[in-house]
Order: structure tokens, then sequence, then C-alpha cells
């Protein structure tokens, strides 16, 4: 749990030192009809984390009250997770079905109070008695019954001699209550399945809304901390206990924010039509927010705990972005797993002037990483190379080998190229190569310089292995159905190579392929004779700079955009040209409004009133084009003028760059001014060091271990602590200054 104190843990804070509780009992309480997925995780990071915090204990309880979804590959699924996030349930898991018979005597009792009565309307007339937000609803006329009527139809509904539905067991309430859900709430209803724990012994089966409060009181439950959309259940929750007059210490309910992630569908249902419908391979496949694909996928425990402490515990409900996740995975693996080398598209290398074969030993880990261990690392005259890793017509920037320019292999040799080798469809086959003998890695007194350093395997040794690269399931940020599903989000590599030291002394199983990402070896599939691994995550994250460069209808001309060749109309290109030449836009940004009639005619108009032009076509090709995207460019309720007027108080200082989304919002919404919005909603920087100084210090002060961190040497971690800062004075801060005073204080 983290040291910053969270609203949950100021409650039970409260609760323990006025007396009201002398432990504290949490609970999780999942409904078996699915695997468990990330938001899950954030919940078993909080009850367990709470009761670990406050030395009580955490129940992990089966809410099994809706028998025909429910399964015990769900239960299993469960109990793996929460092991593997490494909390202990104690003895038992328990299971709501236990205390079916406690329940049930629990209604009896609001029966025999007149608290409770058996409805016989049909199921449409009980929605229509309801009433709405607006209009009060009406009571059933069967809630006049007797208790004595009540009584023995509901015990006759136990016994199974009614239909589903016929009958229906309700609290009495309050038909007019202004919350929906105290309007004579549904208790239980009659239910002919079979359920797989109790079997046929039951015809009824109690709603959450009975149920679950009670199975907290039974177990002892002092907080019982659930999500925001049981926000309106409290007063149910609240008014079962009370009624039946259960002594404290009772539990009460407090609810957070559910979790939600980009590019992802979370609920279990829509989980389950995707593995029901084979868009993906099962409730493990490495592509879904489940725990179950997490681990497959070689996401460690540490990493998603790590991700539930810093997306924080808050009370409104936010979508967090998944590159945070991959953010935590990265973080937790740079100083943990060994570094090797694994060809993925291999390029035949062969070093014409170099005989034999030595054996280099090489570290697993860079000089930065406080950890030890080496391999032998075979060379020989005969090598694989990336393909991509060498190019006969490079682009501006490129770094790696070329007919002109040679090239490290890493922990080895520089090698140049001598001769391109092709077959007869012009493909490359290999490449011939010479060595420089003096330029050994670590003693090199060749005095050649080269720009950057390749990985390779040598020839005779290298392993075979299938590599499997995972991305996004869905290519929309806010995925709606199958439809958004990103085509390439699995690809098969079946004959990768890798240096024999990862097969042969296997000294981890989680691993970073150099210059690749990190990669696992696939627990099902893995053996020696055909070893597999998962792309667990990218070495930097590539979606941020993705951007849809779609060829012109006439290619006319070409042109380099982020080191990559695409072709345009002569008129792009001329646009092209004076946005990179004249206004030194980036090519991407320059290529992006090229090819849009109407976003570089929006650019220059804005253009004409701000001589800006670097921020304005940020915000062009970002926030405007993504509203042009959704709506008709008519329907837009801001105008040039008005971005102009925008990218102005940013430049000046008046807001941040982040602030400036946010206003931007607005705009969008209201096509009121920026300064306006501004003003109305109090959104100017903060740049005084003064005023800023303090929150970084008291930011500083709750995260002993990553100042710690930080001081050993992990200098990633000034992104953290900036990144705290902007969170806590809603991103008003000025970014600048807080770089900087954050940099001194840490020093
Ligand atoms: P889903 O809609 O995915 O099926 P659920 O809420 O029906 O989820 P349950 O099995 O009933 O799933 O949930 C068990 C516990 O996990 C509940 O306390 C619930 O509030 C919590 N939980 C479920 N989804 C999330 C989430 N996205 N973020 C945080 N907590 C969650
Ligand atoms: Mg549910």
């Amino acid at each position: 749990m983290s040291k910053s104190k969270n609203f949950l843990s100021a409650i039970v804070d409260e609760d323990l030192k006025s007396g009201k509780y002398t432990e504290v009992i949490t609970r999780f309480p999942p409904e078996p009809n699915g695997f468990p997925h990330i938001g899950h995780a954030k919940s078993i990071f909080i009850n367990f984390g709470i009761a670990r915090e406050y030395n009580g204990h955490c129940n992990l309880r089966m809410d099994d009250t809706n028998p025909t979804k429910e399964d015990t590959k769900y239960v299993e699924a469960l109990k793996d997770a929460v092991e593997w996030l490494g909390y202990d349930w104690g003895k038992n898991v328990k299971f709501t079905s236990d205390y079916f018979p406690k329940i049930y005597d629990y209604a009896i009792e609001l029966i025999k109070m007149g608290k409770a009565y058996v409805d016989s309307l049909p199921e449409e007339d009980i929605r229509e008695y309801r009433g709405t937000v607006t209009t009060a609803g009406k009571r059933s006329k069967y809630a006049e019954r007797s208790v004595e009527e009540n009584l023995d139809l509901f015990e006759r509904m136990k016994k199974g001699e009614f239909k589903d539905g016929e009958h229906i067991l309700r609290a009495k309430i309050d038909m007019t209550a202004a919350n929906m859900k105290m309007r004579d709430p549904l208790l239980y209803r009659i239910r002919h399945v079979h359920h797989f724990r109790a079997g046929d012994e039951w015809a009824i089966y109690p709603m959450y809304d009975f149920a679950h409060c009670l199975s907290d009181y039974i177990e002892g439950v002092s907080h019982s901390i659930c999500t925001l959309e049981f926000e309106n259940n409290r007063d149910v929750y609240n008014w079962v206990l009370d009624e039946l007059g259960l002594k404290s210490p009772r539990p009460y309910q407090h609810e957070f924010a559910r979790l939600g992630i980009n590019y992802t569908v979370m609920s279990k249902r829509k989980l389950l039509e995707l593995v029901e419908g084979g868009q993906v391979s099962g409730w493990d496949d490495p592509r879904l927010p489940t725990i179950a694909g997490y681990k497959r996928r070689g996401y460690t425990p540490e990493s998603i705990l790590n991700f539930c402490d810093t997306i924080g515990i808050a009370k409104a409900n936010s979508m967090v972005d998944v590159s945070q996740l991959e953010f935590c995975i990265r973080d937790d693996l740079n100083t943990k797993v060994p570094r090797v080398m694994c060809v993925l598209d291999p390029l035949k290398v062969t070093i014409v002037n170099y005989d034999g074969e030595e054996e280099i030993d090489a570290s697993y880990y860079p000089h930065d990483v406080p950890k030890e261990g080496s391999r032998s690392l075979p060379f020989s005259r005969e090598i694989y190379i990336e393909r991509d890793d060498f190019n006969e017509n490079p682009p501006k920037g490129y770094f790696r080998l070329t007919p002109e320019q040679p090239v490290r292999l890493k922990h080895a040799y520089i090698i140049s190229c001598k001769e391109v080798i092709k077959d007869a469809s012009g493909k490359i086959t290999e490449i011939k190569a010479e060595y420089f003998a003096d330029s050994k890695s670590g003693s090199d007194t060749s005095g050649i310089k080269v720009k950057s350093a390749i990985h390779w395997v040598s020839a005779g040794s290298a392993k075979e292995v299938e590599v499997r690269i995972y991305d996004r399931l869905f290519s929309a940020e806010a995925p709606e159905g199958i439809e958004d599903i990103n085509p390439d989000s699995f690809e098969v590599i079946k004959n990768a190579l890798i240096e024999p030291a990862v097969i042969n002394q296997k000294p981890d199983e989680r691993y970073q392929f150099e210059r690749q990402g990190y990669f696992y070896a696939d627990p099902i599939d893995y053996t020696d004779a055909k070893p597999v691994f998962n792309k667990i995550v990218g070495l930097k994250d590539s979606w941020s700079k993705k951007t849809n460069v779609t060829a012109a209808k006439s290619p006319a001309k070409k042109v380099q955009v982020d080191g990559e060749e695409v072709a345009m109309s002569e008129e792009q290109k001329s646009l092209f040209d004076k946005y990179t030449v004249d206004l030194g836009l980036n090519s991407e940004v320059a290529n992006i409004l090229a090819r849009d009639t109407y976003l570089s005619s929006f650019y220059e108009e804005a253009l004409n009133i701000l001589n800006s032009p670097v921020s304005l076509a940020n915000i062009v090709v970002n926030e405007v084009a993504r509203e042009i995207k959704e709506k008709e460019a008519s329907a837009l309720k801001f105008n040039t003028k008005q971005i102009a007027e925008l990218v102005k108080i940013v430049d000046d200082g008046t807001i941040s760059s982040k602030i400036a989304k946010q206003v931007f919002e607005e705009m969008v919404k209201t096509g009121n001014n920026p300064t306006q919005i501004v003003e109305d909603k109090g959104l100017v920087q903060i740049s005084d060091p003064a005023k800023i100084s303090p929150i970084i210090d008291e930011i500083i002060e709750k995260n002993p271990d990553n100042v710690a961190k930080f001081k050993a040497g992990n200098t990633k971690l000034l992104g953290f602590f900036v990144g705290q800062v902007l969170k806590s004075t809603g991103g008003k801060a000025n970014p600048k200054v807080v770089n900087e005073l954050v940099a001194q204080k840490l020093k």
C-alpha cells in the first residue's frame, strides 16, 4: 500500500481511533462469472492492501448468487489471480452460497416484522409501478398481504412450488423515495436452476442488495469497499442491517472509482464475448486485460501492483492511459532482467577477413544496473543481423550499417560493408563485410567512429525460436466493438535466432532482447526443442507517435517523414517543404497538414493572426484535427481566431500546455473565448517557485522509496516526481519550473 494516505485509509484511521472497530476486516467479493481483469486487480490491491496495512485480514468471497453464469473454473481463476498478486485470504475461500440458510432466516425475520412482502405483480407492472426519477412510484396491492400469508408463500417459493417470476420477495420501504433503489427493492427471486455449489437445494436466490450486506455482516467485515456504481445501493445496505437490528460492530459501505483503461474493454461480459467469439485465443490471451492474460504475456505482479498504486484511489471515475501500465512493466524489468541478443528478421553477414571462432565474455547487465552475471557469446565468420539494420539507400539520420557507414556489433567488433548480394528478385540475401581486428568492444584502439551498435547472433550457434509479438488488441481508444479490433495485434515470427546462452543457461524467464523490447518464455508452449517467447512490451511507447500516413492519389514526389519514405502529390510536396523548411515544423506534423486541405487552410488562417508556427501547428494537428474527425467542420464552435488566442496565452506563459487541452475541451463545448474560460475557471499557470516548492517537498516526503531509488541512480524517476507535482496542482504548475525545482531538490 502506498505511504500516502488515500481517502479510504483516512476513514479506517478515523474508525480505529474512535473505537468503532478493533480489527480491520475487508473482503474482495467477485462474482465467479468470468476471469478477473486489471479492474479487479485494483480492487484486490485496495481490499487486501488495507487489510495488510492495518494487520487485519481480507476474505476472498465468491458472490455466487446468480447461478446461471457461474462456474468453478472462474473460482479457480480468481484464486489464482489473488495469489499471484501476492495476497493471502486465510484458510478458506468464502462463498455467499454458504450463507443461503442464514440469509433465508433473515428474510423470514423481516417478513415477521412486516418489513418484507411477497409481490405477485408481473414483471412489467413491477417496472411500471416503480415510477421514474421525477415521478413517485406506487405500491403493489400485494403489499397488504398478512404476515401469515407472506410466510406461507415465501416457504412455498423456497420449496419450488411456483414458476420463475411468479412471485418475488420485496422489502417494504418507500415507493416514493428519491433514491429509486429504495422503492421496495427485490430481496429474493425464484430461479429453478442448478447451482454449481448448492446443487438443486434452492429454488429461490437472494438478490445482491440483500445478500451482500448480510454476507459482510456474517463475516464480521468492518469496511465494505466497492465501486461507485453501488453508491445508491448504500441506502438499502444500511436499511437491511438497521431494520434487522444487527448489533455493531457492523460493516459500512464505502465507494471508490472504477478503473478504466483505454484501448481495451474491461467488463467480464465483453471479455466473454471476445473469448467465445474466437477473437482471442482464450481468457489468458496475452492481449486481454485479464490477470491470466498479463501473466501469460510476462507481466510481473510487482508491475501491476505498482500500477494500482501510482494511479491512486479516487472518488471520480476516470480513464487511465494504458501507456501508464506499460511504463510500470518497463520500469520493473529495466533493472531486473538480463539483456540478450535475438534477431527477429535475420540477414546473413559473412565477415570475409575473419577466420575461426571465439567466445566473448559479455555481461548480462549494463554498467548502471547493480547485478552480476555474464555469458559467453560465440563470434564467428558468419553472423546474422536484423534485416532493417542495413540500408542500401539510407535516409538522412540513419545510423546503422550502410555501404558507406560502419557499425558496431554489440559486445564485439566494428564491421563495414564490402558487398551486397541479391537474388533474382532484387532482395538482399547476404552482406559481405570486413571487421576491424583492433576494434573489439572494451579494448578498441581502432579510432573508428560509429553512430550505433546493433545486435547480432553467430550463425553456427544461434538457436531458432518462435517469437510472438503482441500489440494493443483495439486500435480505438474507446473501442465500441469487434470492428475496432487492431488487425495487427498479433504476429508470429517462426524463425527468429537467439544467442545460445538463453536456451542453455536460462538465466531468467524474462529478458530484454537488445533494442527490441522485453520478452517472456511462454509458460505453456515453451520447450527447449521449440522455444517460444512472448513480447511483453517494447522499449518505448510506440503508440504516442503513430500517425495515419496515407499515400496521395497521384504520387509524384517522395519525402522523408520520420525516417520513412512517403509519397506525395506535387502540391502537397510544396506545402510540405514550406512547412518544414520555412516554418520549422517537424516532418510528421508537416505531413499531416500538407495532406489535409481543411487543416492547412485553418492553420494558415490562424498563422495570419499569430506568428507562432510550431505551437499553432501542434494544436491544429492534434486537437483541431480530432474534432474535425468527429464532427463536420461547419459544426465546430471555435474559430481560427480563438485558436490563435489559445496558443498566445500558452506561449506567453499564462497557462500551461496541459491546461490548454482542458481549455480547448471547453471551447469545443461552449465556443467561449479561451481567455474567458481561463478566468472563469481559475486556470492561470502557477510559475512562482515559492508556491510550487512546498508541494514538491510534500511529494518528496511521501515517497522516500522513490527518492532513494533516484539517488541510487534511477534518474528516470525525475519524471515520476514531476508528474506527481503536476497532478497535485491539477496540471496548473509550470512544468519547466517544476522540472528545475525537482532536479534541484533531489540533488
Ligand atoms: P465486470 O463488470 O467486469 O463484470 P463486476 O463489477 O461485475 O465487473 P465483480 O466480480 O462483481 O465484477 O467485482 C468484484 C469486485 O471488483 C467488486 O467489488 C467490484 O467493485 C470490483 N471491480 C470490478 N471491476 C472493477 C474496476 N474496473 N475497477 C475497480 N474495481 C472493480
Ligand atoms: Mg457484475
